[in-house]
């Protein structure tokens, strides 16, 4: 007998199913019979792919078995099984990143950290939650040698050789004192009937059986009643998906939902869909209520399984569905693909690569559908997944236009947020320009910003981007249909010889107070110019385009290398209509004239969101010029 020690991360998953979590026990039979029914899977796809497994038989079940004498409850099965490598490296380390990640995010409410544990791949750790003492006996398909694994979960296990008909999994638990309802046929069987009921495999259990007394034609007894004990079903074992529509109720989404989900919370809604034609597929895709985790980790889980014609192949997949639908749990079932497919094959197949198309053109329809039908729902899904769908707008470039239209803009004009078909209505038809800005403040600060004052005066709406994702994607996202995106920065509007006139010759009467602005700000600014375009704020911040250093930082930033480049200096533009203005251009007091000038500037660029390199100075300047005013 050989003893070993859990790795680190392993055993403190273990003190907290022990210690913590309480809340949800039940949920370790669904983990277990989810690990069975995984078992099953491999050994299916083994058998029917690999030449290796050629006389291994293939009779998939799982059995529970609960021994109210010895306190035992048993779960078995007849997949792959594991060797003593598999058991060295499946129960007693946590090979996955993402078990990290669910230390990091455990709440410490009870209800919602039990609901992770399916999550993050720690399911076996449950069954110390209601066990103190657990063996596994196993053999490996295709293998001889038969091990049994043992822990009380105090930090240690040890493995041993042993003998095993057949192969699978045997789990004995010995449950601790308080636990006896999960010896309870019936508390086992609801269980089953929540959590796994839509496993493609059959579980069998014992069953009390009622027989009611035999009686003869005068009412007497000849047969007593009896309970007698049957070994029965206890699941519908129906790969849900093959089902059709029309057959399946709501529950039995929901319940088949929390069995591939591993969660306790009812799915937001979820997507049906059966193909035939050229190529024959089923799809069921679900949205969850809540955001995993794990969905903004480079190493997220995914949550689709794809099946070969009910052969479960994989669920770590990625390039199943895009990325920026990363939220969907699910399966896609297709009879075209060949059973042995690998991961490169995968990757280039052409029939995977239709299923996926379509597969997506139907979320994306779907969505759409919500937002149009269920407003409240949809709400909820955006509130949600918004931001990660966004994603979708530089990396499918084929459904830009949908995803476009499935985003909730908030704009200067409007209270609530708007989609993109309804922005559209009152864009100017001969122009056919979109203005947005985008910046990494709030929502109010940016729809104040003095750069959407030329819009508010000509009565122009403009999407107001404020997600720090939008600073990045929509400088990408170019064009919705025939109308172009356009930043406000770029915006450009006729002016009359008249107006051009009047321009310059304002511009001449501050070409002083400018002059005397560049001088105390030097290198700070480019320039310092007068501007049109602001109606309540005195001054303005611009970064020039054509300029080249602007130009290089832009390059730098493309080649990875941004963090380096300083931007470049900006030009600072003066309302001339403003009272402020107006008064400093006539003032003679230069100290005045200059800590305005520091002010305005550091104010242009607090509007901009960003931070002022020296406050201390910023703050006494201020206090100067308030002290003059008194
Ligand atoms: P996950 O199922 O997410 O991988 P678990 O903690 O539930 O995480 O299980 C860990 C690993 O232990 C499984 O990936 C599998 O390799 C192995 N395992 C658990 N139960 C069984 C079983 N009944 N048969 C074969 N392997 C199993
Ligand atoms: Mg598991």
């Amino acid at each position: 007998m050989a003893k070993h020690q859990f790795q680190t991360e392993a055993n403190q998953i273990l003190n907290l199913m022990i210690h913590s979590l309480y809340s949800n026990k039940e949920i370790f039979i669904r983990e277990l019979v989810s690990n069975a029914s995984d078992a099953l899977d491999k050994l299916n796809m083994l058998v029917l792919t690999d030449e290796k497994y050629k006389e291994v038989t293939f009779s998939p079940r799982i059995d529970i078995v609960a021994n109210k004498e010895a306190k035992t409850l048993t779960i078995k099965d007849s997949g792959i099984g594991m060797n003593e490598e598999d058991l060295m490296s499946h129960l007693g380390t946590i090979a996955k990143s993402g078990t990290k990640a669910f230390l990091e995010n455990l709440t410490g409410d009870q209800k919602a950290d039990s609901n992770l544990i399916g999550q993050f791949g720690v399911g076996f750790y449950a069954c110390f939650m209601v066990a103190d003492k657990v063996e596994v006996t196993t053999k490996k398909a295709g293998e001889t040698q038969a091990f049994l694994w043992r822990s009380a979960g105090d930090g240690e296990f040890d493995i041993e050789n042993t003998t095993m008909d057949g192969h699978g999994t045997t789990i004995v638990m010995h449950l601790k004192d308080d636990e006896d309802e999960f010896l309870e046929s019936h508390r086992i069987e609801t269980i089953i009937k929540k959590y796994s009921n839509h496993i493609p495999f059959a579980i069998f259990m014992d069953k009390e059986k009622f027989i009611p007394a035999v009686k003869d034609d005068d009412d007497k007894e000849i047969e007593p009643s009896r309970t007698d004990i049957e070994n029965v079903q206890i699941n519908r074992a129906n790969a849900l998906w093959t089902i059709s529509k029309s057959e399946i109720k709501d529950d039995e989404y929901k319940d088949f939902y929390s069995s591939i989900a591993h969660s306790s919370e009812e799915p937001l809604t979820w997507m049906h869909n059966k193909a035939e034609g050229a190529i024959e597929y089923t799809t069921l895709f679900y949205i969850p209520s809540k955001a995993p985790m794990d969905m903004y980790r480079v190493d997220y889980q995914t949550g689709i399984k794809l099946y070969i014609n009910r052969v479960f192949i994989t669920d770590d997949e990625k390039e199943l569905m895009p990325t920026y639908l990363r939220f969907l749990r699910g399966v896609i079932d297709s009879k075209d693909l060949p059973l042995n497919v690998s991961r490169e094959i995968l990757q280039s197949n052409a029939v995977m690569a239709k299923i996926k198309n379509s597969s997506v053109k139907k979320v994306l329809s779907e969505l759409a559908k919500m937002s149009k039908k269920d407003a409240q729902k949809y709400e909820a899904f955006y509130a949600e997944f918004g931001n990660v769908l966004k994603e979708g707008l530089y990396s499918d470039m084929g459904n830009r236009e949908k995803i476009l239209e499935l985003m909730k803009f908030n704009t200067i004009n409007s209270e609530e947020t708007v989609m993109i078909e309804d922005f559209i209505k009152n864009v100017d038809e001969t122009k056919k320009e979109i203005y947005y800005i985008t910046g990494k403040t709030s929502l109010s600060m940016l729809k104040n910003s003095p750069a959407l004052e030329r819009f508010k005066s000509r009565n122009i709406d403009v999407l107001v981007l404020n997600e720090e994702v939008d600073t990045i994607i929509f400088p990408m996202v170019t064009d919705y249909k025939e109308y172009k995106l356009v930043p406000v920065s770029d915006a450009k509007f006729e002016e009359s010889e008249e107006e051009k006139k009047e321009e310059e010759e304002v511009a001449k009467t501050y070409e002083g107070l400018a002059k005397e602005f560049k001088d105390a700000l030097g290198d700070m600014v480019k320039s310092v110019e007068t501007t049109s375009d602001l109606t309540d704020s005195p001054v303005a911040i611009k970064i020039d385009k054509e300029d080249p250093s602007y130009m290089m930082a832009q390059m730098m930033k493309q080649m990875g290398q941004g963090g380096d480049v300083p931007a470049p200096a900006p030009i600072l533009l003066i309302n001339p209509k403003h009272e402020l203005l107006i008064k400093l251009k006539d003032s003679a007091d230069q100290n005045l004239i200059n800590d305005a000038a520091h002010v305005l500037l550091d104010q242009a660029k607090l509007f901009d969101g960003q931070e002022l390199s020296d406050t201390a100075d910023f703050i006494s300047r201020l206090n100067r010029i308030i002290a003059k005013a008194i």
